[in-house]
């Protein structure tokens, strides 16, 4: 009996698609030293390939109709680990001995907390790779203009987003409704923006620039109790215009201004 896809728990699977698993293998760049953890591995199909190649393959399964299928094809691999559970509620960190990569075709329904939940375990995971909604892979990895949001501010606060390659809806079992898009977000080794300023001081210097965005960037970082006059001395010693709006802003800016911002308090 064939497995009946679940809308439910995001079931899209890369049923047959070796094209694609190939591509995947090949940008995700999977070596024999690495240690992957594999988020819904549905029936194997990119599972079986990671195998071939890494050292260790974890997987996180939520549903217990795939179990059995999943242990058939793979129990008798020893590099081959399963978890059953929700991989929000899953403790990842004890499943890594030193390091890993996310390599993943994600439940698109949790894309946000999947990569907020690997964010927070940056201490053990230095690469994800993962299939997204084609519009989310845009919009974390927008280098400039309107697509770029709080989103991609928050993933370039840790790493470098990257969009690999588009693929088409037709592709999965049963085709979602939209396309979806391969992305990697590599963690910075160094912390960079981290050691700079925490992460509660930039987030509230971004969500208030973001958060009208039809103002510029002095309209909406005065909401934070400055004058409009204190706000334009301090974009102005970073050579931006009093009407930038936020979308047009790089990191870099955002971690200058918030430094700025900070010693003027002090
Ligand atoms: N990797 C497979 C493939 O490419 O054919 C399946 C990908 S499918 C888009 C998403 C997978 O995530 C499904 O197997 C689904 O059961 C599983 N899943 C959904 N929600 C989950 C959760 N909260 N925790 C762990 N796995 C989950």
């Amino acid at each position: 009996m064939s497995f009946k896809h679940k809308k439910k728990y995001g079931q899209n699977f890369l049923t047959d698609q070796d094209e694609v698993l190939d591509k995947i293998m090949e940008v995700s760049g999977v070596t024999s030293e690495d240690h992957i953890i594999e988020i819904g591995p549905g029936e194997g199909a990119l599972t079986g390939l990671l195998l071939q190649e890494a050292a260790k393959v974890t997987c996180i399964e939520i549903d217990t109709d795939l179990e059995k299928i999943l242990r058939k094809k793979y129990s008798t691999n020893e590099k081959f680990n399963l978890v059953m559970g929700d991989v929000l509620e899953v403790d990842i960190n004890p499943l890594i001995e030193k390091k890993a990569k996310v390599v993943a075709n994600i439940p698109y329904y949790i894309t946000s907390p999947i990569i907020n939940k690997i964010i927070d375990n940056r201490d053990k995971i230095d690469e994800m790779y993962v299939m997204v909604q084609k519009e989310v892979a845009e919009r974390v990895c927008a280098d400039s203009g309107k697509e770029r949001s709080i989103l991609t501010l928050a993933v370039e606060y840790y790493g470098e987003a990257e969009y690999l390659f588009t693929i088409p809806k037709e592709f999965f079992t049963p085709a979602p409704k939209v396309d979806s898009a391969f992305m990697s977000i590599k963690f910075y080794g160094d912390r960079r923006y981290e050691n700079r300023i925490s992460e509660e001081l930039f987030f509230k210097y971004v969500k208030a620039a973001f958060s009208n965005k039809r103002k510029n960037i002095v309209n909406n970082l005065a909401t934070l109790g400055y004058s409009k006059d204190e706000v334009r001395e301090v974009i102005e010693q970073l050579n931006i215009s009093g009407n930038e709006r936020a979308e047009n802003l790089t990191i870099e800016e955002f971690i200058n201004l918030a430094e700025i911002f900070e010693k003027k308090k002090k």
